[in-house]
């Protein structure tokens, strides 16, 4: 990395989309317009489409980003990846001929962020969530469980997760529709048909499959990095009350598939690199085809949550968490998950599970905030909340910062709305 690297653009220093992350996304110029690719750089998104147009960006087997998702780009490979990397921030950089002193393409290929409307960057053929922190593995066990034995067998063996939906995949800034379903507010009744009365968020980061496996083939620990294309924020909206009554003996259902949001930035490995830390210790040492030989298998990413109530004018930040808490890496995760000869797709969205770390202050979700409704927690405007209300907005932020230099991820944002109403016969 070098640190000297600056760009044309004026890039506040606190701006997440510094010159040494530029991130992919879609934008359109208008909510219905054309879908095309771009990064993020300061308050600005460079079009890459304009870039490819003027042969300023030409990758092997292109042209990649005159399209309304960045799967084929992702889909090239690594090489490429490479090559578009160091071609935009060359582009971007302060010295730059070809578009720092062209007026001309900057009015083409530089739009506001603020003056455009971001779209899944990925289509997602798969959605699966891990679940792989252990302190908040540990609350949801002690809370639902036996708080001597929060975590079942299983876990410390390996990256337990479950398949999600792609479909209900979404966009940051889509409003979400509070959920209905089945309930079971007591023990000895039936259960009701109802709105969710415990709706959650969960803090996740989650990982863009960059390259496929085969059918049959799983992918070896020492080559599951190089199938990940990069990571997004994730709110893995969660219904709490229809949860814990269909669970048993399956796992999540309809719980979690009515929203899973992601930021509209996908920030590539590449541009984390600096960040890298080292997941906990791992103890037992995990089976062998899990062995991770290098060290420095997790990233320093400061997480957060904010809350906006409807009508008020500042949020509260609810907690402050980590990426660097997580027990497994996102290695071992892809590993597990094609061991059986599972085959992944390119643009599969991998989630990291709820991000907690050791202290009440970090917990990555509501359950664990407000430990099951019985602390609810104090908001700015004088409020309180044990779960998510309708016309509450909730935003997730997450960025790294070393030596000066910030690599964010912006934000993913989502408002609950109130339920639908049903008319039922019965
Ligand atoms: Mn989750």
């Amino acid at each position: 990395m070098d640190k000297n690297l600056t760009s044309f653009i004026d890039i506040a220093s606190d701006s997440d989309f510094s010159i040494h992350n530029l991130p992919y996304g879609i934008f359109s110029e208008t909510e219905d317009g054309k879908r095309r690719a771009g990064v993020a750089i300061g308050e600005h998104v460079l079009d890459l489409s304009a870039l490819e147009t003027e042969g300023l960006l030409t990758l092997e087997g292109g042209p990649y980003f005159d399209q309304p998702t960045l799967n084929p780009f992702i889909e090239s490979g690594r090489d490429n990846w490479a090559t578009a990397r160091k071609t935009i921030q060359t582009l971007l950089s302060t010295n730059s001929k070809d578009l720092g002193d062209n007026q001309n393409l900057q009015k083409q290929a530089l739009f506001k962020q603020a003056d455009v409307t971001m779209h899944l960057p990925v289509h997602v053929p798969g959605y699966t969530d891990f679940y792989s922190s252990k302190e908040h593995a540990t609350n949801v066990g002690t809370i639902f469980r036996d708080p001597n034995n929060a975590l079942l067998p299983n876990w410390k063996e390996m990256p337990v997760g479950y398949n999600g939906r792609a479909s209900t995949v979404i966009v940051s800034g889509t409003d979400v529709v509070r959920p209905s379903g089945q309930l079971k507010p007591h023990a000895d009744k039936r259960p009701i048909f109802s709105p969710c009365q415990r709706l959650d968020f969960e803090l996740e980061t989650a990982f863009i499959v960059g390259q496929p496996n085969k059918i049959g083939q799983p992918i070896a620990m020492e080559n599951a990095w190089d199938h990940i294309f990069g990571m997004v924020l994730l709110n893995d909206w969660s219904a709490r009350d229809i949860q814990k009554w269909e669970y048993v003996p399956l796992g999540p259902f309809n719980a979690k598939t009515f929203a899973s949001e992601i930021s509209p930035w996908i920030v590539t490995l590449d541009a984390l690199e600096p960040f890298k830390t080292s997941c906990p210790t791992q103890d037992p040492e995990p089976l062998s085809y899990l062995s991770e030989k290098k060290a420095d298998n997790s990233f320093d990413i400061t997480l957060s949550v904010e809350l906006l109530p409807k009508n008020a004018d500042s949020v509260t930040v609810l907690c402050e968490t980590n990426f660097k808490y997580m027990y497994w890496s996102m290695a071992q995760q892809l590993t597990h998950h094609t061991i059986t000869g599972c085959k992944v797709e390119v643009g599969d969205l991998m989630g990291s599970g709820t991000i907690s770390g050791p202290t009440p202050d970090t917990f990555g979700s509501m359950l664990e905030l407000a430990w099951n409704a019985t602390k609810p927690v104090e908001l700015s405007n004088g409020e309180t909340r044990t779960f998510i209300e309708d016309g509450d907005t909730v935003i997730m932020k997450g960025h790294a910062i070393k030596d000066d230099i910030r690599v964010g991820f912006g934000e993913v944002r989502g408002k609950i709305l109130p339920a639908l109403e049903f008319n039922f016969s019965d």
